[in-house]
């Protein structure tokens, strides 16, 4: 039985990744084909909220209602870095029409 795990650079997701010899605290280093940029795999990220599907997570979450401690509780982050993606996610609703006469506003968590 063999596992196979695909590594993808997380910035222009190619798959076109080759090993780039090992950082000096021994974390294996990958190299993209596409760009030529250097990173170290998510599987290698001492720190989880480093790792490239946090931040999309964590918009899932919000989104959902789940709130900020739950958050960083269940993905095993620090609340700082939820709320630095809350801060610095640009998220605008768009109006169906331009005017409304009457506008009812329901629960607001978060
Ligand atoms: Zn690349």
């Amino acid at each position: 039985m063999s596992i196979t795990i695909e590594i993808k650079y997380p910035h222009c997701h190619s798959t076109n990744i080759s090993q780039n010899g090992k950082k000096g605290n021994g974390k294996q280093n990958y190299r993209c084909g596409r760009c030529g940029q250097q990173f170290i795999g998510d599987y290698h990220m001492t720190y989880r909220g480093c790792r490239s599907w946090v931040v999309g997570m964590v918009k899932i979450m919000l989104i959902r209602g789940i709130g900020i401690r739950d958050i960083s509780t269940t993905l095993g982050i620090s609340i700082t870095k939820v709320l630095k993606v809350l801060r610095t996610t640009k998220y605008q609703i768009k109006p169906k029409l331009s005017h409304y006469d009457c506008l009812e506003t329901d629960e607001f968590w978060t």
